[in-house]
């Protein structure tokens, strides 16, 4: 296909993620549910609950465009918090903030195109930055966990959800039937966009598993680093400490 991105230059990589983005933008929640068989929104509440964020937090959520962690999160940092939800693509943060305008969630949100590898905020600016399925899209993981760290505030923490390896052999074949064979057909099906379901199928493949996502972190400068499996490590939820 020509989503072969291991042969093109890094810049057309960042270009070509986004338009994937832009061509499923608008399925977006039916992709999610046929990806994961709806058990996403599990993923995303149990994410929210572990989250550690609190009344009067100022959070970053990366790769936000959908508004899902936000709309999680919000309630959780009160009227005193705020939320910025930062994405590299326009469509996903119009779907997402007309989503949650819709629903009436508007104070304490502000939403921003950034790319997660060039943050534009100073240093010490968050108590916690979020990041759920997006790291894997990005082409210098190294160099969006670095700046990740340094917007941080001291005492804050990253949290980052991420597509990771099964740990049971017997799910791990199902899982890459599914993602294989059943996702791309389901993909042309529902969305008429077999590519991008296999794109996403590819980029999970692709990804650190949980050692080499602790070893990012690590190396990016965070303390006790942590996973947390959810699903038997289909997904799991790494966080670091900035101390
Ligand atoms: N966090 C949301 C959720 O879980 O519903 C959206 C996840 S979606 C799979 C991945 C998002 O990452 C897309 O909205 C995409 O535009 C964004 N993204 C990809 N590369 C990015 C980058 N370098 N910086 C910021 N966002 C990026």
């Amino acid at each position: 296909t020509h989503f072969g991105f291991r042969d093109v230059p890094v810049g057309d990589k960042q270009r070509l993620v986004g338009e994937v983005f832009t061509s499923v933008a608008g399925n977006y929640d039916l992709m999610n549910d046929l990806m994961s068989m709806g058990i996403h929104r599990l993923w995303k509440r149990h994410f929210a609950l572990v989250s550690g964020v609190r009344r009067g937090d100022r959070v970053l959520d990366l790769a936000g465009g959908t508004g899902d962690i936000a709309a999680l999160l919000l309630p959780l940092v009160g009227k005193d918090g705020e939320i910025v939800v930062g994405d590299i693509n326009a469509a996903m943060l119009e779907v997402g903030r007309d989503r949650l305008t819709d629903r009436g969630l508007v104070d304490g949100l502000c939403w921003a195109r950034m790319n997660a590898e060039m943050l534009p905020f100073p240093d010490t600016s968050f108590d916690a930055v979020t990041m759920v399925f997006g790291l894997r899209n990005v082409t210098n993981k190294a160099a969006a966990l670095a700046d990740i760290y340094r917007v941080l505030k001291p005492g804050g923490r990253a949290l980052i959800m991420e597509f990771s390896k099964v740990k049971s052999p017997l799910l791990s074949k199902l899982y890459d039937f599914h993602s294989f064979k059943v996702l791309p057909r389901l993909g042309q099906l529902f969305a008429g966009d077999a590519d991008s379901y296999q794109y996403l199928a590819e980029s999970i493949r692709k990804h650190p598993d949980q050692e080499g996502m602790r070893e990012l972190m690590n190396e990016a400068g965070f303390d006790r680093v942590d996973v947390r499996n959810l699903s038997h490590g289909i997904v799991a939820i790494h966080r670091g400490y900035k101390f």
